[in-house]
């Protein structure tokens, strides 16, 4: 089978049963999950397609994770989860989850071979950028604790990145030196900071970050790396057409798009690793990737032993697309994120996903930034007030074009998200993650909404 597999009878039969060997495997090693089976009826050895596991429910999330690690901090004297299905000494890397949504919780757990499998995936996505063995790679995600950090780090220094792992914690000023003394064929790291580097470069070295001859450039992270407008500019300003949205490590998982300026969703990379499903939104059982489903999105890892994804709903609302990539031509699965569930807000009865509203803050960039932030008030998702949306502009917000952007952004909100927003231009540099991933909705005291609106 080459790499990465497209579809085939052949993966079918391998995804079936790598399947069933983790559902028993877990079912023999997990007193967690042989209880939990037996209370649900479930039959690991029983299952013969991806049809009969799709009538299976959603057994995992954030929250189950975080009782899980309760219990097993009191019961087993491990924070790892009484889903750990491996034992805790086996855990030789340890990773958390970012964090975005409350305290992190120890989502990435690896045993050496579950490094091994890390260190495959991470080789695969790297092929598919066209990133040869050897090549000088920048990772400037936050480093610490999250799959795409110092875990990532130990993947590409093994599988032979020559890897300098500056990460976004020194912030852009140090990003820039460092890339500047090793000129990099990969940069790694979000949206944001790739547009910070491009505003940062020429006053600090008086020449454009083109200089830098990045070759090809991978983010992730945040929503922008989606955007067609924030894709053209990068790739005007680096001077490459490899720029590479995506979601990369943990779990088996390897979702990158095709580089160039359009965006067509993220090319599920490793379907012999992991299966993604989708669950209608009041639905217990998985729907049928068909050609535009949208849904929830769910994990199973078919291969991780420390802590797999077992229908494992991520909180990401995705649509599939099955045809042929209009980029590059391919047939895998290809994911475009519409939001996180948890993000969602209801405003005067209408549903909205705040990352729809980043697609058109976007449109401006350079102008802005691309950065954005929805304030709202503490525990509401459901609004009857017109919310603030504050926007970072590269100009001075006062200036005349800053103004007239955000009347506008105004208006193509209200005409095709059918909801109102009072737009508020802050400075660069206000909203900026700096590396990490940020949150698009900030829920803030009611004092502070005042505030903001004056
Ligand atoms: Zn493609």
């Amino acid at each position: 089978m080459v790499e990465p597999p497209e579809y085939s009878d052949e993966l079918y039969a391998l995804q079936v049963s790598r399947l069933r060997e983790q559902l028993v495997r877990i079912t023999r090693g997990s007193d967690y999950y042989r209880r939990l089976f037996e209370s649900q009826s479930l039959e690991p050895g029983e299952i013969r397609s991806l049809a009969d596991y799709a009538t299976w429910p959603i057994l995992n999330d954030k929250t189950r994770d975080r009782e899980n690690e309760v219990d097993s901090a009191m019961a087993e004297g491990h924070p790892f989860g009484t889903h750990l299905t491996v034992d805790p000494e086996e855990v030789v890397g340890i990773g958390t989850s970012s964090g975005t949504t409350g305290t992190p919780t120890f989502s990435h757990l690896y045993t050496s071979a579950d490094l091994g499998l890390n260190e495959a995936i991470w080789a695969r996505s790297l092929a598919w950028m066209g990133v040869p063995k050897g090549a000088v790679v920048i990772n400037a995600f936050g480093l610490s604790m999250w799959a795409v950090g110092s875990i990532a780090v130990s993947a590409l220094m093994n599988i032979g990145m020559r890897t300098a792992a500056v990460g976004a914690e020194g912030g852009p000023k140090r990003l820039l030196t460092v890339a500047n003394a090793v000129h990099p064929y990969l940069l790694m790291c979000t949206p944001s900071m790739a547009l910070r580097l491009i505003e940062l470069y020429p006053k600090e070295l008086g020449t454009g970050v083109s200089s830098l001859g990045v070759r090809a450039v991978y983010l992730s992270g945040e929503a922008g790396g989606a955007s067609e407008q924030v894709r053209a500019h990068l790739a005007a300003e680096f001077a490459t057409e490899a720029i590479f949205d995506g979601m990369v490590g943990g779990f088996g998982v390897a979702k990158v798009s095709c580089n160039g300026a359009g965006h067509w969703g993220l090319h599920h990379l490793t379907e012999d690793y992991f299966l993604h499903e989708l669950y209608g939104p009041d639905e217990e059982r998985g729907m049928e990737l068909v050609d535009g489903a949208i849904g929830r999105v769910v994990y199973t890892s078919l291969l991780h032993q420390a802590r797999p994804a077992i229908k494992y709903m991520t909180g990401d609302l995705a649509r599939v697309e099955r045809t042929p990539c209009p980029g590059c031509g391919l047939t895998f699965n290809r994911f475009s994120i519409l939001g996180r569930t948890d993000d969602m807000l209801i405003i005067r009865g209408v549903n909205l996903f705040p990352e729809a509203i980043q697609d058109i803050v976007q449109q401006f960039v350079p102008l802005l930034t691309g950065q954005m932030k929805l304030i709202v008030a503490q525990g509401d998702s459901v609004l009857n007030e017109v919310p603030i949306l504050e926007i970072e502009s590269n100009a001075s917000p006062e200036s005349e074009e800053v103004r007239a952007a955000c009347t506008e952004i105004e208006t193509r909100v209200r005409d095709t998200l059918r909801v109102r927003v009072m737009t508020r231009p802050v400075p660069g540099g206000t909203l900026a993650s700096e590396g990490r991933k940020g949150r698009l909705v900030e829920r803030v005291g009611n004092r502070r909404v005042e505030e903001s609106r004056r």
